[in-house]
Parts: structure tokens; C-alpha cells; sequence
């Protein structure tokens, strides 16, 4: 069968992916926009929180880690974990990575994929069918799903209910990835919900941008802040997101994991390297930014086109607390039935646990031919997928398995 492979995402992940596919001369083709969700869903400005050793994506030859492309660029060498790295260079760093290995990316979206119709059992002699809205129509003999963030932006039902139509800059509530400028917020009140890195540095950027900033987070001492690679443990093993053994085994050993109880799989990829805010945005926090600390948020509503939080304090009291705007810093929760993109065929026939798929050995899904990596691959591999540095483990095994079942 001469079909290609259908890559769906550019991301670090889909790109990583597709470099190992090609530099296995298997026919593929690459959809999505390069770096998106780095580029228009996080805000300006903003610093990664992982360290160099942790930020390079995955590639079948050697030269093109962030380092070379630092190299190549001329730009500033980020090499110790005290370099931090600017969100602009990391994009860039993306482009140059997708340039080189993944030429011939095409920007299109895919609109839906189906089961190749006939004869042929899923991933069989009939693939699968994609539709791109350039309005073409393809088979592909596999497809790999990376499509990342997109679409996944969670917010909780008690904020929900502020956002009838929906959450927008525009309105009295958005979500944190809807925000790339934050300086619409210069002389405006405005409430961040969360206590993770992105609610800790949307917060830090809104402040110094001009806005009266109040983080409002959830359970007592939620707001903290990681230890500097100077003060880290040394006699623990390293790893990419600092010194300990449970984060050495998640990153390095992360093959056992899809063999843990679901129960212990969904919690470690919510708990591990949960919210805590980077070493470096400490001082630029304190001082600057006032947080709120309560047992819940109860509801969210409007009064005179402003957004009132009716939160529980630890004390048992009910206080509205009220601002020009709501920004929900709450993260991104994978569910399989908000990947419109697969068809309804594909989606009930996929294994699922809590939403999200089951994967195999190879990141294979139970349709054969159809696979995922990247965040929809967390609860199997667990929580070095929701990291760039995921796609060292992930891409060589995704490969392998997919040229040995489907080359
Ligand atoms: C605020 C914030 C800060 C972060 N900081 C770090 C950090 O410091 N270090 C770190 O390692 N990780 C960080 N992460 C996590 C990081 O975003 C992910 O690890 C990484 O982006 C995942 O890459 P990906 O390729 O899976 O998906 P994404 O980067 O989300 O890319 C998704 C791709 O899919 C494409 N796509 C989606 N749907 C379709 C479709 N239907 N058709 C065609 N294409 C489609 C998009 O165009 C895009 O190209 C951060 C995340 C957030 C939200």
C-alpha cells in the first residue's frame, strides 16, 4: 500500500514525530500550523519553565537541539539550568526544527478522519480517510494524532456558569489561552484563577503590565515556588525537572506506566510537576501580585457587566469577590469527544479510560493504525508527555511501531 502517513500537528511533538517517520523513509504528510500553540495561546513575554536539558525536541540526527539552533541563530547560549529560555526563542527554535526536518509542512487543518470505507478493517487495506479544509480528501495507511492543546483549554463548571456564551477577552471571563497580549489588562482589576506556573506567570505579566492583579487559588500555601537548581538536592538522581527519584523514573523509565492502575496513572499525570510556580518568577511575584486563598469557588456570575466570584474561605464564609475581568488559568483536560476531527466511527470504537485513549505498546491506539502522542498520551505514558522533553521517549517508539505494523 503507497498511502502516507498522516501526521496531524505541528507541534513539537508532531514535527518530532515526523522526523523520525521520514528518517525512516516512510511516505508522510504533516498538517497544522507550526508552533501554534506557543506563538498565538501563551502569553508574550512569557519564560519556559523548563531548562534547556528539558526543552529540546526529539530528532533522528544529531544537530538540531536547542543548543544548535542557538548555535545557527547566533542567538545567546542556553546551555546551564539557569539559563531560562524566552518563549520567542523557543518558537523560533520550533520553525528552524520544522525547516530542516519536516519540509513540506502543510498549514491546512484536517476536518475529519473516518475509516476507510469497503473491505478493509480499520488501519487495514483501506486506512483511513482524512478531509482537509482545502476541501481535498486523502488515505492515509496510519495517522498519528499530536494535536496537542488545541481545543482541550478546561474550565471548571463553577466558572463556566460566568461565560454563557462561552469564555473571551471580551467578556467578564476567559481561559489563559486565549491571551497572547496581556496588556489589555493596564489599569484594569483583574482576577487569575490557579496556582500552576501559567496562572503564576500570566499573573506576573498582567501586573507588569499595569493591571491590579489578585491570584485566586484554591486550598492553603497553593502558591509556591520550585527551589533553584543551586538549592536542589544533590545526592538525588537528575533528571529534566530537577532532582528526585520519582520524577528520575517518569522521565526515563516511562514504558511501565501504562501497566499501573488507571486510578494511579490519572493521578500522578494531575499530581507530578503539578502547580508550582518556576524558581525564577519568585521575585517578581511577591510584592506585585496579592493572592487569595480559599477553600472553593462556589459560583461565578455578572453583575453590571462585571464578573463577581463567589468563593468559600477557609473560614466557612461566602464572599463575592469582584474585578473587571477573570482570567481561568485551570489548565487543559484530554477528552477524546472534544477531538471533533475523528469521526464518530473512530471515536466509538476507541478503548478509553476517563476520556481519554488507552494506549499499547508504541503508542498505538486499540484501532490499529491510529496512534497518539503528545498530552492525549499522558495517562499511559504519564507526566513527561505533557513536556517537550516527552518526545525523546515518545518519538523513537512511536516510529519503531509504526514501520514494523504498517512500513
Ligand atoms: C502556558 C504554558 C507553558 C508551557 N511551558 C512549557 C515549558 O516550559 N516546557 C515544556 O516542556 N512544556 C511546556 N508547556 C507544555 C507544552 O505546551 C507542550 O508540551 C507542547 O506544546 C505539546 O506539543 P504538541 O506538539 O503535543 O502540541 P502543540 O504544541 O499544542 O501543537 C498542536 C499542533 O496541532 C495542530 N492541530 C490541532 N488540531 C489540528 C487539526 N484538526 N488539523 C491540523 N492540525 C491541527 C496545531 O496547528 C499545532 O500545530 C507549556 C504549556 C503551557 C500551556
Amino acid at each position: 500500500m503507497n498511502h502516507p502517513v498522516a501526521v496531524i500537528g505541528a507541534g513539537p511533538f508532531g514535527l518530532s514525530t515526523a522526523a523520525h517517520l521520514r528518517a525512516r523513509g516512510i511516505p508522510v504528510r504533516v498538517f497544522g500550523e507550526p508552533m501554534v500553540s506557543w506563538r498565538d495561546h501563551m502569553p508574550e513575554g512569557m519564560l519556559l519553565k523548563s531548562t534547556p536539558a528539558a526543552s529540546s525536541i526529539d530528532a533522528p540526527q544529531r544537530g538540531h537541539t536547542l543548543g544548535d539552533y542557538c548555535a545557527a541563530a547566533g542567538t545567546r547560549p542556553l546551555a546551564t539550568d539557569e539559563d531560562i529560555i524566552p518563549v520567542e526563542t523557543f518558537i523560533g527554535y520550533g520553525q528552524w526544527f520544522q525547516e530542516r526536518l519536516v519540509p513540506g509542512l502543510e498549514q491546512v487543518r484536517v476536518v475529519s478522519v473516518d475509516r476507510g470505507s469497503g473491505r478493509g478493517s480499520p488501519g487495514g487495506p483501506d486506512g483511513f480517510v482524512l478531509k482537509l479544509d482545502s476541501g481535498e480528501s486523502f488515505t492515509a495507511r496510519a495517522v498519528v494524532v499530536a494535536t496537542g492543546l488545541s481545543g482541550l483549554a478546561y474550565l471548571p463548571a463553577a466558572l463556566a456558569e460566568a461565560a454563557a456564551d462561552g469564555p473571551t477577552p471580551s467578556g467578564p471571563l476567559s481561559h489563559s489561552s486565549q491571551h497572547h497580549d496581556l496588556s489589555r489588562f493596564a489599569g484594569k482589576d483583574l482576577i487569575v484563577v490557579g496556582a500552576g506556573q501559567s496562572a503564576l506567570e500570566t499573573a506576573v505579566l498582567a501586573a507588569e503590565a499595569g493591571a491590579r492583579v489578585t491570584v485566586v487559588s484554591r486550598g492553603r500555601g497553593a502558591v509556591d515556588f520550585g527551589a533553584p537548581p543551586w538549592d536542589q538536592p544533590k545526592l538525588r538522581p537528575e533528571s529534566p525537572f530537577g532532582r528526585a527519584w520519582s520524577l528520575w523514573a517518569l522521565s526515563h523509565h516511562a514504558q511501565p506506566y501504562r501497566h499501573l492502575p488507571a486510578g494511579a496513572r490519572h493521578y500522578l499525570v494531575r499530581r507530578v510537576l503539578g502547580p508550582l510556580g518556576a524558581w525564577w518568577l519568585r521575585d517578581r511575584f511577591e510584592g506585585r501580585v496579592a493572592v487569595r486563598e480559599v477553600r472553593r469557588i462556589v459560583r461565578a456570575g455578572a453583575a453590571e457587566g462585571k464578573p463577581v466570584l463567589t468563593v468559600q474561605t477557609h473560614g466557612g464564609r461566602l464572599d463575592d469577590l469582584s474585578a473587571d475581568h477573570v482570567v481561568a488559568a485551570t489548565g487543559y483536560r484530554v477528552d477524546i469527544a472534544a477531538m471533533d476531527f475523528l469521526g464518530d466511527g473512530l471515536r466509538t470504537a476507541l478503548a478509553v479510560s476517563r476520556g481519554t485513549p488507552r494506549l499499547g505498546a508504541g503508542y498505538r491506539s486499540s484501532v490499529p493504525g491510529l496512534y497518539f502522542t503528545g498530552l492525549p498520551a499522558a495517562s499511559s505514558y504519564g507526566p513527561v508527555m505533557r513536556f517537550v522533553c516527552g518526545t525523546r521517549f515518545a518519538s523513537p517508539r512511536l516510529a519503531r511501531h509504526l514501520a514494523a505494523a504498517h512500513g
